[in-house]
Formats: C-alpha cells, sequence, structure tokens
C-alpha cells in the first residue's frame, strides 16, 4: 500500500507515519528525517538545505524531489510506503506522479491530518524542536497555508483524499488513520 500523510507542521504525521508504517509493515519515509540526517552529518546537502529548514521555509521542490526518487528505488520500498511530509508543493506532487508512473506504481490513499491552528501552535511550542521557535512556527504555518494546503484540493480532485480527525488521544488518532486506510471512515 503506497500512502500519503499530509496534514499542517504539528499535526502528528510523524508520530502516526511511524506507527501507521508497522501497522502496514512498509517503510516510512520522511523527507524532514532525511534532511535532518543530512544536515547532522554536514554532507554538502545538509550545508545546502540548512538556511531552509532553520527560517521554516522549503528546500527547492527539485533537492528534495530526488531524495525521494533515489529512495522509492531502495528495495525496501517496493511493496509499499509512507511518504510523511513529502509531497509538500503541487508541484513536487507533479514530480511525484511522474516517478510513480514510470514506476508503473500509483498512491492508494492520501490520509489528511485536520487539527484547529491554536492546537497547532500549542503542540509545536511543546516539542521544542530548533525550528519550532513561536517566530518560525508563524512563518512554518504561513508556508503550509500557502504552499501545502492547496494539495487537499489537488488529491481532493483525485478522489483519493480521506480527511481524518486528528484532535485527542493518540491512539484514537491511530484508529481513525487505520479505519480510514481500511475504507472503513
Ligand atoms: P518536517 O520534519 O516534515 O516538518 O520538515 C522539516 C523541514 O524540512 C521543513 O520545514 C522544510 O524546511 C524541510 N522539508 C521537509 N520536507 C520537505 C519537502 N517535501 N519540501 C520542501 N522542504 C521540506
Amino acid at each position: 500500500m503506497n500512502l500519503i500523510l499530509l496534514g499542517p507542521p504539528g499535526a502528528g504525521k510523524g508520530t502516526q507515519a511511524v506507527r501507521l508504517a508497522a501497522y502496514l509493515k512498509v517503510p516510512q519515509i520522511s523527507t524532514g528525517d532525511i534532511l535532518r540526517a543530512a544536515r547532522q552529518v554536514r554532507s554538502d546537502l545538509g550545508r545546502k538545505v540548512e538556511g531552509f529548514m532553520l527560517s521554516g521555509q522549503l528546500v527547492p521542490d527539485d533537492v528534495v524531489t530526488e531524495l525521494v526518487r533515489e529512495r522509492l528505488g531502495q528495495p525496501d520500498a517496493s511493496n509499499g510506503y509512507i511518504l510523511d511530509g513529502y509531497p509538500r508543493t503541487v508541484a513536487q506532487a507533479r514530480s511525484l506522479e511522474e516517478i510513480l508512473v514510470k514506476r508503473g506504481q500509483g498512491i492508494d490513499c492520501v490520509l489528511n491530518l485536520e487539527v484547529t491552528e491554536p492546537e497547532l501552535v500549542k503542540r509545536l511550542l511543546g516539542r521544542g524542536r530548533e525550528d519550532d521557535r513561536e517566530e518560525v512556527i508563524r512563518d512554518r504555518l504561513k508556508v503550509y497555508r500557502k504552499q501545502t494546503e492547496p494539495l487537499i484540493g489537488f488529491y481532493s480532485k483525485c478522489g483519493i483524499l480521506r480527511g481524518v480527525n486528528a484532535l485527542g488521544e493518540m491512539d484514537e488518532i491511530f484508529t481513525r488513520l487505520t479505519h480510514a486506510v481500511n475504507g472503513k471512515a
């Protein structure tokens, strides 16, 4: 099963993606994790993306798309995956489509985690990551609204979008996600 987890920063994509990956026995592919790892080892890629990440801006589309193309070509991704944090722009969604068509694959379902804005800010402030300072949070939410939110319409037109209420307890949200994946919601 090939899934995309969509949602604003702070919606709980990362946490739920890890659990869903274990449940479905497929890898979780997080572009944020890949980019943070590149920064930690101070690779050329890491240095290139640092400024974007620290200021809450998106890394250029071609950079992340290349990472995803490579990652999807690895053997463990041949039986499905959960994309967490990619695509984040309509251009990335189009590139993903091209990559998948070439591989003879498609996306089965896009799960959109729905959370109210005050709850997002509260969660992000509590997380304490280096890009979770209040002014950066505001910028990341702005970037989300302008560049990522249009994906809801994009995938809704494709008929594969499923909205999931992401307020409440983690276990409760996970159950809703499994129901959505299994077509029960
Ligand atoms: P995340 O862990 O998904 O919140 O990502 C952290 C940061 O990595 C984002 O604020 C962006 O700077 C960068 N990033 C992650 N995924 C993408 C993507 N698909 N497109 C552009 N930038 C990304």
